[in-house]
């Protein structure tokens, strides 16, 4: 991937410096104007900050300004841009450049990330425009543009894959490391564009891009949103008939654990009572009932925590199959979960 990385940095930094936009924080490359800047592109489009920025530096002009602000005056200039823990973090930041490093904004990137709220985009954006310090500034646009240029199909959402090409980038920042971030950032707004049709003819990488050639800028970049997990409790039984035999029955045909067997189980934790009765309904005569324990399983999206019960009933039923212990270890698959709480009997 490096191989191709490396031919990005000239066409880049030129039709960089040959498109780029007049914009009011890149007149100078006063840090502080680029910080507040970054900050507030975080969360609105470039047009819509060119307003706020000019009324935030007209009242706050340098970084003094900001550590000596009032809270409900910079509450006040933050307004409309939402996400107030940032401004907020922007005069906590601004006290320290100014009782720790006498208001001159620290440098190199590993200094300027101890900062708060600065991370590590806005650390290297920093870093790379104000003092030209050859460190990646890695946003969505730019995971967009590079997973369409080299083609990658990893999930840009993924932590690692980020830290990965933040990586790659290293190996590849010129000299001109400011001009270059800036490039694949401005590339990624304007011209490899989210949703629909990147303007590839125009894009000055298209020589070597893998998605222009190959066809595939509406397939990149993936990005899938990571599942939130899930809980779920039940009461699994291990039901013991008078000759030995344990009762299992078949899970439904689709969902978790699809067509696999199973310790009969309900949803949720219960009062003896409650099981008692859910047992009768089954048809089955309790004899005894033992807690066996608990357990949990982890699967992909879901975490189970099991409570464990042996039950000896008078009878067995038609409702399950009931299998020796051998059966159940040669002949029918019990998923790792239900064997959690069978070993559970075992070892008592
Ligand atoms: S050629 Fe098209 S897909 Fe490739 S980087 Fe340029 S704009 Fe994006």
């Amino acid at each position: 991937m490096n191989e191709t990385l490396s031919y990005i940095a000239e066409p880049l930094v030129n039709w960089y410096e040959q498109n780029k936009r007049e914009l009011p924080w890149r007149q100078d490359k006063e840090p502080y104007h680029v910080w507040i800047s970054e900050i507030m592109l975080q969360q609105t489009r470039i047009e819509a900050v060119m307003r706020y920025y000019e009324r935030f530096m007209q009242a706050l002009p340098d970084v003094k300004a900001l550590s000596e602000v009032d809270d409900d005056a910079l509450m006040k200039l933050w307004e409309g841009l939402g996400y107030y823990s940032r401004a907020r973090n922007l005069k906590k930041a601004a006290q320290v450049i100014v009782t720790q490093y006498d208001g001159t904004f620290p440098q190199p990137y590993d200094e300027l990330r101890k900062l708060p709220g600065i991370g590590d985009y806005t650390a290297g954006a920093i870093a790379s425009i104000c003092f030209d310090e050859r460190v990646p500034a890695v946003d969505g646009n730019v995971l967009r543009v590079i997973a369409r240029y080299t083609g990658s199909r990893e999930n840009v959402l993924d932590p690692l894959v980020k830290k990965d090409v933040a990586q790659r980038l290293t190996a590849v920042i010129p000299e001109k490391a400011g001009a270059f971030n800036e490039g694949l950032m401005e590339l990624g707004e304007r011209v490899c564009l989210p949703n629909g049709e990147p303007d590839c003819p125009r894009c000055p990488l298209k020589e070597n891009c893998t998605a222009y050639r190959e066809g595939l800028t509406a397939a990149l970049p993936v990005r899938i949103k990571k599942q939130k997990r899930t809980k779920a409790q039940y009461s699994v039984f291990l039901l013991t008939s008078p000759a030995g035999r344990i009762a299992i029955e078949k899970r439904p045909g689709s969902g978790l654990l699809a067509g696999l067997y199973q310790l009969p189980n309900i949803e949720d934790f219960h009062m003896d009572e409650a099981l008692l009765s859910v047992l009768s309904d089954w048809g089955l005569e309790p004899l005894t009932l033992t807690v066996l324990g608990e357990k949990k399983h982890v699967f992909t999206h879901i975490d189970w925590y099991m409570k464990g019960y042996a039950v000896t009933v008078a009878k067995e039923n038609a409702r399950f199959l009931w299998v020796t212990p051998q059966e159940l270890k040669e002949t029918y698959s019990l998923p790792t979960a239900f064997q959690k709480i069978y070993r559970l009997h075992e070892n008592l």
